[in-house]
């Protein structure tokens, strides 16, 4: 079973009648054969749309992929040499993701046999540079893919490339749910909540935490006992305050029902607006994430899409992927390292070994002790991803990081935690990301790529910035200075 089993991706591709009609059969019977191989190696369906040999069939294609809301994206290649103004109509109107994947049938040329025939038959080396030339022409956002069709980088692209294309669809029906409003005074977590839903297709809107608190008040008990038993075979249980742990769950079975009536997807809470609950949900957030909702903190709404947005496209791969804030650092020179955690609320996705739940006070909030999920986050290569407003435009700001085993076993924090390393060392990881507006609130990933997001952003219509072994600040200082000239010309 694929992970994205209800998506397609269409396979098109182009040629023309200038070769007679052996040419096309043949064309026909490479591309049918490239479509299954992509179909069988991808985690969504690959679908076989035939072959475009004319302008009228090159728009009604496009005009087709536009209105099935099966189609996730198409894959265009040229077997031949399919001459690029047929396809202007069809691709000015073309509302899906687009990849041009760059291959030819044969990897070997025959050299013992090769002919004018073969020549014909086989030339996207021509025909995918005239593609390519009407795509650079209209200015179309695309991923280029070039290689072998059976080569395992060549598919690990196309895979990566339709993770961030499922991004784009889920974030096109994401309905985000806010309880209270942004934390006051702070500014990074605002943003401009009709341009997200213009580029990004996210719906924030606010619920009342009153209503929702007599909500709480409903769930009945025997829904809480349920969810006790599952948390007691599940995680280690390791507090004698039960009645704060049942509160946690009694809140979780209230939001999920409030998710599955509304068709939510992610949603926001506030320890500054509480009115009428017990505890800050803590627990709560936290196995929510877990099934799959993204959460933000502190009204957070902009990381709350932007996880459940990640966690659709990381769907099936191995790593995890939490909501995080960056929250304090061992700074000893050479091994310098940041501590993320929150107040509460990380995913358990990213968990190394048992999870225990305990209940402490919180210090802030002025409610009861709440009940949270406790564990250190695993070692391996991961992102950090922030989307901030930069008025006109969404910036999505991605760093790669290396999460260590933790170095010390810090038993008096009681909070989920990670550490990790900044690339490509500390000064420049931290100026880079300081210097580009990246929030302290973000989602880290080990599933999730720069790659991956790069191609989101471009599909959004959104600035990303990439910060890795690759950067020197000075480089990254030019970027953003021509990025915001770029932007605000457009
Ligand atoms: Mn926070």
């Amino acid at each position: 079973m694929k992970p994205f089993e209800k998506h397609e991706f269409w396979f098109v591709t182009g040629s023309q009648h200038l070769y007679g009609p052996q040419v096309l059969d043949e064309v026909a019977t490479h591309a049918n054969i490239i479509a299954r191989a992509l179909d069988a190696a991808l985690p969504a369906r690959i679908v076989c749309k035939g072959l475009v040999t004319t302008p009228d069939e090159a728009s009604s294609c496009i005009k087709e992929a536009n209105y099935d809301s099966r189609c996730a994206g198409i894959i265009t290649w040229m077997h031949t040499f399919s001459p690029s103004k047929m396809w202007i109509n069809g691709l000015k109107i073309l509302n899906k993701p687009l990849l041009h994947l760059h291959t030819q049938f044969n990897a070997e040329i025959p050299v013992n046999d090769i002919d004018m025939d073969f020549m014909n038959s086989n030339q996207s080396a021509h025909g995918d540079r005239e593609h390519g030339f009407i795509g650079a022409r209209l200015r179309l956002p695309r991923k280029i893919v070039a290689g072998h069709w059976q080569d395992d980088s060549v598919l690990e692209k196309i895979g990566a490339w339709i993770r961030s294309a499922i991004g784009c669809t889920e974030g096109s029906s994401l309905k985000v749910a806010r309880f209270g409003d942004n934390m006051r005074e702070v500014a990074v977590t605002e943003g401009d909540k009709v341009e997200a839903q213009i580029k990004l297709g996210w719906a924030v809107n606010t619920y009342g935490v009153g209503g929702f608190a007599e909500q709480v008040r409903a769930v009945p008990e025997a829904e809480v006992d349920a969810l006790y038993g599952e948390c007691r075979e599940k995680y280690d249980i390791a507090t004698d305050n039960e009645e704060s742990v049942r509160y946690q769950l009694r809140m979780e079975a209230a939001f999920k029902k409030f998710f599955i009536e509304n068709g939510i997807g992610a949603f926001t809470t506030t320890f500054e607006d509480l009115w009428g609950l017990e505890q800050l949900p803590g627990l709560a957030s936290q196995r929510l994430m877990e099934a799959g909702y993204g959460f933000g903190g502190e009204g957070d709404w902009k990381t709350a899409a932007l996880l459940r947005v990640m966690k659709t496209m990381g769907k099936g791969l191995p790593g995890g992927t939490t909501f995080m804030e960056d929250y304090t650092y061992h700074l000893i020179k050479g091994d310098e390292l940041v501590l993320g955690a929150h107040m509460l609320e990380v995913c358990p996705s990213i968990a190394a070994g048992k999870v225990r739940i305990e209940s402490m006070p919180l210090g802030i909030g002025g409610k009861a002790d709440p009940a949270r999920m406790v564990f250190e986050g695993h070692a391996g290569k991961a992102v950090c991803a922030s989307l901030i407003d930069m008025g006109g435009r969404m910036r999505l700001v991605c760093a790669d990081v290396e999460a260590v085993e933790p170095i010390h076993a810090m038993p008096k924090l009681p909070v989920a935690r990670v550490m990790w390393r900044l690339l490509p060392d500390f000064e420049t990881g931290a100026r880079g990301w300081i210097t580009a507006g990246g929030a302290h609130h973000s989602v880290l990933s080990y599933t999730v790529t720069a790659d991956m997001l790069e191609d989101y952003a471009e599909m959004a219509d959104i600035e990303f910035i990439h910060i890795g072994a690759h950067t020197d600040i000075h480089s990254l200082k030019r970027d953003l200075l021509l990025a915001d000239i770029a932007w605000k010309l457009r």
